[in-house]
């Protein structure tokens, strides 16, 4: 049908108003990312090619984690408090056991949930891995459907064919004193991946974690709690780990999680720990 003329002009005001509209956009998204790639992430030491080779700089012109597939496991979801039929199906946990689906997690006092808590830690963490070269995959698409379930979530790297598995959590002690991250590893290992592999990645994300300035719980030896009921642990062929970044119920540590400056240097540590992993394994 031929457009009436009178729509002419009005259409290409439209036009223009739309191009013009575009480019903010544009310049917008080149802003945001000088932002984003200003921010502090470590690297190797830039290599300058007049300088005499010192043994002390990386031989790698790769960041560490370029290459790297990682599955990142925000845990639970902010549909599972909804959900309870779905969530008390029971599901293969590993050594012979069966589990609920999952759970809805614990929260701060002040009623911030821990699955939206792991779901920005990971949003974080993705976004600095990506802009290192890693690819990411996450185990649940947003914050607010249902699981998946604690099996699905442990098969999750070697269905992805990817190199580890991060899963990501806080911990809800009821005792407002106990504070402090702590790692949790599958013990006694089911495979070859668990044991040695998944207490390397454990020693090196809580490294990056203390380097960062948080407090590791005093409650495990070296913060690394050994458990031989967790499936998220237990079905895992790549080396995993969970961690429980926070304690929920600590005021202080809630404060931190509740805070975005807190979950982004949480996202920080997580990442600065996986480029550990990664330099030691080149
Ligand atoms: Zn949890």
């Amino acid at each position: 049908m031929p457009v009436p003329p009178a729509d002419a002009p009005d259409h290409h005001r439209r036009t223009r108003l739309l191009t013009l509209g575009a480019a903010v956009v544009v310049v917008a998204a080149l802003a945001v990312g000088l932002v984003l790639g200003s921010r502090p992430l470590p690297r190797p030491a830039a290599q300058t090619p007049t300088a005499a080779p010192s043994p002390s700089v990386s031989m790698t012109e790769q960041p560490a984690l370029a290459g790297l597939h990682i599955v990142l496991d925000p845990g639970h979801n902010g549909g599972n408090a909804a959900a309870a039929a779905e969530m008390a199906q029971q599901v293969d946990a590993g050594r012979g056991s069966r589990k609920p689906c999952n759970t809805v997690g614990t929260s701060t006092a002040g009623g911030y949930p821990e699955h939206a808590f792991a779901w920005d830690v990971a949003q974080r963490a993705r976004g600095l891995l990506e802009a290192a070269g890693a690819a990411v995959t996450l185990t649940r698409d947003d914050d607010a459907g249902i699981g998946p379930c604690v099996d699905v979530r442990g098969r999750s790297a070697q269905e992805h064919d990817a190199d580890l598995l991060v899963s990501l959590h806080a911990d809800g002690s009821e005792n407002p004193d106990v504070a402090g991250y702590f790692a949790i590893v599958s013990d006694p290992p089911l495979n070859h991946t668990q044991g040695v592999p998944s207490r390397q990645l454990a020693t090196a994300l809580l490294d990056a974690l203390g380097r960062a300035g948080f407090r590791p719980s005093s409650s495990y030896p070296e913060a690394l709690s050994e458990r031989a009921d967790l499936a998220t642990l237990n079905l895992a062929e790549r080396p995993a780990v969970m961690l429980e970044l926070a304690e929920m119920r600590n005021p202080a540590e809630a404060a931190v999680a509740e805070s975005s400056d807190g979950r982004q240097r949480y996202a920080e540590a997580v990442v600065a720990g996986l480029e550990q992993w990664a330099a030691e394994r080149r």
